[in-house]
């Protein structure tokens, strides 16, 4: 590829990283806006509106949380549409029409409010009735609901919104088999999921947990990457697994939800009436709960990332040790960094709070190394 266009893509990636950035940010301003502006005002009146029509408890928590979320989701309406339809066009990334946009997101609706009213239902269930060690029993249910949903969101959510099946390709196949051997994955746990429906972006996951433990390669890789790429990206996913990187993100998760259940209970018992609520339990207090949280999830993120970038690069360094082909994984990485507009030298502070994985350029200087360390 000439090197204008080179730098032309360079260019874009960096103006879609940021403009996904500067979204995000946003979101969580917007949020907390939100979640004072109820605090201060629209959360008494909200309650006292659904005592009306009920005194039930769980009735009465049950359609705060409704009439919560959904105004929620009124007023980021902009920001999703724009970042989840409009952007991903501008930058011809995406195939999805806007019906099937706006499906998704009632599905994402639907999906969100169910399990937002049965965790909010537990924690005030043991809110009321052990206000002062609430959130020793919820941070153990959360360990519970994470496994659970860890467990069955390859079967039961992923495809509300993507169809997986079962690679069928011997040559991909045999391949992929070859590599999976010794390591406990199952060639029948290797799953192409049509991403293409939406996206032109590439993308593979380890996902699932004990039967339902599974690697999902995305059908935009599957059909344009060579055999050698795959494997790379295919025994990256590997890593994770022989790691057990999908436990130690459970047990990190849980330590955030422990500390952010914790630090609510502090606030909570300290602030709930200056805030002018009844008490502990009173759910028109849910948004300090709920600030409480993101508060605390922002701080951590970076602190998240950077153990989860550890974990990337352990599998970047497994996936060449196993195919011994570093070329063919800093291949892989060229593609999907230009069919994904991944933006290769990000601002090392934009890394610090937001990256999940390495810049592709340091993942591929790992591997240069690794070449130049080869006899
Ligand atoms: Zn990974």
């Amino acid at each position: 590829m000439p090197d204008i266009t080179k730098k032309q893509i360079a260019k874009l990636s960096k103006r879609y990283s940021l403009q996904k950035h500067i979204l995000a940010v946003n979101g969580i301003i917007v949020a907390l806006i939100y979640l004072v502006f109820m605090c201060l005002f629209g959360s008494n009146i909200l309650k006292d509106l659904i005592s009306q029509i009920t005194v039930n408890q769980y009735l009465l928590i049950a359609l705060y949380i409704l009439v919560f979320v959904v105004v929620i989701d009124i007023i980021t309406i902009p920001l999703s549409f724009y970042g989840g339809f409009v952007l991903e066009h501008i930058f011809k990334l995406s195939n999805q029409k806007f019906l099937g946009w706006v499906k998704d997101e009632i599905k994402k609706f639907l999906l969100s409010l169910v399990l937002l009213i049965i965790m909010v239902e537990i924690i005030y269930m043991f809110l009321r009735n052990f206000p002062n060690s609430w959130w020793i029993f919820v941070t153990i249910i959360w360990i519970f609901f994470s496994i659970i949903m860890a467990k069955l969101a390859p079967v039961l959510i992923f495809p509300l919104f993507y169809k997986s099946v079962p690679i069928e390709n011997e040559d991909i196949k045999k391949g992929l088999e070859s590599l999976a051997e010794g390591t406990g994955v199952n060639i029948q746990g290797v799953y192409k999921i049509n991403l293409s429906k939406d996206t032109k972006k590439a993308n593979a996951a380890l996902a699932g947990m004990g039967s339902t433990r599974r690697v999902l390669l995305s059908d935009t890789l599957l059909d344009s990457y060579s055999l050698a790429e795959i494997k790379s990206v295919f025994a990256h996913e590997l890593g994770h697994h022989v790691y057990h990187h999908i436990w130690k993100m459970l047990v990190i998760g849980t330590i955030t939800g422990g500390l952010g259940f914790a630090l609510c209970h502090y606030v909570l018992s300290k602030m709930v009436e200056t805030l002018g609520f009844q008490n502990i339990h009173d759910i028109a207090a849910f948004p300090v709960i709920c600030m409480v949280l993101v508060a605390i999830g922002s701080i951590l993120m970076p602190i998240q990332n950077a153990i989860s970038r550890r974990f990337e690069r352990e599998c970047d360094r497994y996936a060449i040790d196993k195919t011994n082909d570093p070329e063919a994984f800093i291949s892989a990485m060229d593609k999907l960094a230009e069919q994904n507009l991944a933006d290769r030298t990000p601002n090392r502070l934009v890394e610090f709070l937001f990256y999940s994985h390495p810049p592709i350029s340091k993942r591929i200087e790992m591997a240069k190394q690794t070449t130049q360390a080869l006899p």
